[in-house]
């Protein structure tokens, strides 16, 4: 059981849910919001503008869950949107929030929110990306998700660029990024001839036995 189970009262608090893409942190804040629903609670979900890879008044996980969401361009907007009867606050995407997350979310929580938060914890570098690491120090609760690696099949926890750019968002999905191990990984963009030799996993483990 998670601790945040067991807390009485109307006291706030974070819980984060980070990991690489396709590492199903969508799916998981999806399933987390819809519980509280079915708890009768009132439920509000945001995701950045920039993220407008699907659907702009919807989270979707790409094995295509879906909710409804509310678009804002700064993490600010979340406390202008928010309707203060709201007890859960879902927040999807949170890395492209910027650092004004870090207090928003404490503002939240402080004010007795459930305040759940999902997004990318590393980069196409590798490097912690902020303001998750700060989030992560601040929540009450940590779930970390892993992909499969799309090389070998082994649990992936970084996110491999495929497509060349020195901007560190490139807003994709399919294509322009996927799940590599820490073995696999490559920072930045794979060089060509390693792009040539990559292989669904399935193909790659038989081809190797
Ligand atoms: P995230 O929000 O972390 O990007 P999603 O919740 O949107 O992840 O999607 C998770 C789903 O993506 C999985 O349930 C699975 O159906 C699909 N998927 C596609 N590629 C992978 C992969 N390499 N590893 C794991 N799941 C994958
Ligand atoms: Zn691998």
């Amino acid at each position: 059981m998670r601790e945040v189970d067991i807390v009485t009262g109307n006291i706030g608090w974070i819980e984060v849910i980070c990991g690489p893409m396709f590492s199903g942190k969508s799916e998981e804040l999806i399933r987390r919001l819809r519980r509280a629903t079915i708890a009768r609670k009132r439920v509000q979900v945001f995701k950045p503008i920039l993220d407008d890879r699907y659907s702009p008044d919807e989270i979707v996980s790409h094995g295509e869950q879906r909710m409804k969401s509310e678009v804002v361009s700064t993490a600010r907007e979340v406390l202008l949107k928010l309707d203060w009867r709201t007890q859960v606050v879902g927040l999807d995407e949170s890395n492209f929030f910027g650092e004004d997350l870090i207090e928003v979310a404490n503002q939240l929580a402080d004010s007795g929110k459930q305040v759940i938060v999902a997004g990318l914890d590393t980069d196409y570098m590798g490097r912690p990306f902020h303001p998750m690491p700060e989030l992560l120090a601040l929540a009450e609760s940590i779930t970390k998700t892993l992909a499969i690696c799309m090389r070998c099949g082994n649990p992936a926890k970084h996110t491999q660029r495929l497509v060349e750019s020195k901007e560190l968002i490139v807003v994709g999905a399919a294509g322009m990024y996927e799940a590599r191990c820490r073995r696999c990984f490559e920072p930045g963009v794979p060089k060509q001839d390693s792009f040539e030799f990559a292989r669904p996993p399935v193909l790659a483990r038989s081809a190797g036995a």
